[in-house]
């Protein structure tokens, strides 16, 4: 079958591989779309040690079930599906409680097992949940990223914040602002360095829009709230910076939860911590309630992709990537391949 493989470091290539077999309990899926992640644009850039080539990377993708191993009883061949990024061991105390995105031993598509940049990949069948007919295939293969949006606010404590501001309008962050405003946020700002992402965060809601390249965030987020701050603020973005002005625009009580990991080290003024007992909590991954609660978004008509999500044929893959790492276009937050 064709895949987009990961060749050697920098080298993106079409390549024809061994089809996929299912082994025990694993279902062989038709990939009908995929997501190209941050995460795995960044592996590339920096040359990951996760992420080694050779490899076939995709962690975000939907698709037809195609083969079932025998013991394979829940999906038969024609059942839609979308499958979670991580495969969690199932043994451990966090997947016993549940948190399975807390595993320590979790297995990622695309990083210790083949991903779906292809046009087939196998998939355990317990990290598969069936897909409606009425979520398109790009859609589905939203529904992993938007459930990371589902995680960020099932860490929040409050049931109705008035204000909620998003930093960071990449995929995560427009994706995050739409869980708000499904979630009950009356306003979402919406912060970005770029105002080609600004529009497409207004194009899904979000108003007022701030650039720090020219406002002074923190202080235009007082005027809005009647100087107090917002009483959430999701920093989609990681840096140092955004971390820093996520907890001096939240207001004193409020939540900041943190889901980028860009920078790593950030120098915060723990008196604002203390004196205004803000909460800092860090957002990861999914669990398979986050997942379902995506779909469900999307098959209610929720979520607003067009403004920022874009197709490619799995062909074009290579020559995407090579745009996604030295000249991201203005047009889209979000590449997808379809197979
Ligand atoms: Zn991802
Ligand atoms: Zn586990």
């Amino acid at each position: 079958m064709k895949a987009l493989r990961y060749a050697a470091w920098d080298v993106l290539e079409m390549a024809t591989v061994d089809d996929p077999v299912p082994t025990a309990g694993e279902a062989v899926l038709q990939v009908a779309a995929v997501g190209i992640c941050g995460s795995e644009v960044e592996a590339v850039a920096a040359r990951s040690p996760r992420r080694t080539p050779p490899l076939v990377m995709g962690h975000e993708f939907c698709g037809e079930i195609v083969a079932v191993a025998p013991d394979v009883t829940e999906f038969k061949v024609g059942d839609r599906v979308v499958a979670s990024s991580l495969i969690p061991c199932g043994r451990c105390a966090s997947c016993r409680a549940g948190a399975v995105h807390l595993c320590p031993d979790r297995g990622i598509f695309g990083m210790n097992r083949p991903g779906a940049f292809a046009e087939r990949v196998a998939a355990p069948a317990r990290v598969l949940l069936p897909l409606p007919e009425r979520v398109s295939p790009v859609q589905g293969a939203l529904v992993e990223p938007l459930a990371n949006g589902v995680h960020v606010w099932s860490r929040l404590e409050q049931k109705f914040p008035e204000t909620v501001m998003v930093i960071g309008c990449g995929a995560i962050g427009l994706l995050a602002l739409q869980v708000a405003r499904a979630g009950g946020a009356l306003r979402l700002v919406a912060v970005d360095t770029s105002d080609a992402r600004l529009a497409m965060a207004h194009a899904v809601g979000a108003e007022p829009l701030l650039n720090p390249v020219r406002d002074a965030v923190v202080s235009e987020i007082r005027a809005f709230t009647r100087g107090r701050g917002a009483d959430v603020v999701i920093d989609a973005a990681g840096t140092a910076a955004t971390r820093r002005t996520a907890v001096e625009a939240v207001r004193p009580g409020g939540e900041v939860v943190w889901i980028g990991t860009h920078g790593d080290a950030t120098e915060l003024s723990g008196r604002d911590v203390v004196l205004g007992e803000r909460r800092i909590s860090g957002s990861y991954a999914v669990t398979y309630d986050d997942l379902r609660t995506a779909v469900a978004l999307f098959a209610h008509g929720r979520i607003e992709i067009e403004p920022w999500v874009r197709p490619f044929p799995l062909d074009e893959g290579a020559r995407v990537f090579r745009e996604l790492l030295t000249a991201p276009s203005a047009d889209y937050a979000k590449a997808l391949l379809l197979p």
